[in-house]
């Protein structure tokens, strides 16, 4: 019984191996099926400064992966993205160690120390209780929209993936923020139902071919990447679960954003 379980798990595994590589292949135009799925205003530019707005050190590898992965991909020698975490994930008495680890996960990403910012306000703390003032996030993400020159900003949507209400905060915080400055584009990462969410790389083929009601799809390189790597940077949150959240997760292998549009 057990060869059987072994050996199917090591079948699965080839599978979604394959599959991977097979949807990262070049397309005849010399580009990767990773890549922005319309183009247009959407292009990146030379211009073209991303900001992630995230709520606390972990977010960034463990639900937007696939999308740092793709502007490691395509930046020159400085990087285009920056980070701001609107906490230092303190609800442990961790903060300043998750603060360090936030800085080492950007940095496999390509992401430079004077690129990634941690915001330790205590108006804005870190836990499953507390739903933050968006106005105080508006605040923090006209600082950093204006200190680093942002063109873009992506971020949680109104189901925060998970569902924490720090995540939502931010999302409601950022879009409190564009619709006060409509130069700046907002795109939100998409939450989805629960089977998707925990199907892993399987997601990646509703995402491409039934769900595609987005306006941008990213996927992982290749399987047990980036995301691994990055996931090893937060030492203090290594416990078991977090590698099957980083194995059976669909936000592993894609990330599927949509523009914020004001009504
Ligand atoms: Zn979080």
């Amino acid at each position: 019984m057990k060869v059987v379980l072994v050996c199917s798990s090591l079948f699965i595994l080839l599978l979604a191996y394959l599959f991977i590589t097979f949807i990262n292949q070049e397309d005849s135009g010399g580009n990767t099926i990773n890549q922005e799925k319309e183009q247009g205003d959407m292009t990146t530019t030379p211009t073209t400064r991303i900001l992630l707005a995230i709520a606390h050190p972990d977010d960034e590898c463990m639900f937007f992966s696939p999308t740092l992965e793709y502007y490691q991909s395509i930046q020159g020698e400085e990087s285009i993205v920056h980070v701001v975490c609107l906490s230092n994930g303190n609800a442990d008495g961790l903060g300043k160690i998750r603060e360090k680890e936030l800085v080492n996960s950007c940095r496999c990403y390509g992401v430079a120390r004077d690129h990634v910012a941690v915001v330790n306000d205590t108006n804005l703390p870190d836990g499953m209780d507390k739903d933050w003032d968006v106005t105080v996030i508006s605040k923090y993400i006209q600082k950093y929209v204006d200190q680093w020159g942002i063109t873009q900003i992506l971020t949680f949507d109104h189901g925060g993936v998970s569902g924490h209400p720090n995540h939502i905060s931010v999302s409601n915080g950022v879009k409190l923020y564009l619709k006060n400055n409509t130069k700046v584009k907002g795109y939100e990462l998409e939450s989805v139902n629960i089977i998707r969410k925990y199907i892993g790389i399987g997601d990646v083929f509703f995402s491409k071919w039934i769900f595609s009601s987005y306006d941008r799809l990213y996927t992982a390189y290749k399987l047990f990447g980036k995301n691994f790597e990055a996931m090893k940077q937060h030492a203090s949150q290594l416990v078991w679960f977090r590698y099957l959240f980083v194995l059976f997760s669909r936000y592993s292998y894609c990330n599927t954003l949509v523009e914020i549009k004001q009504d």
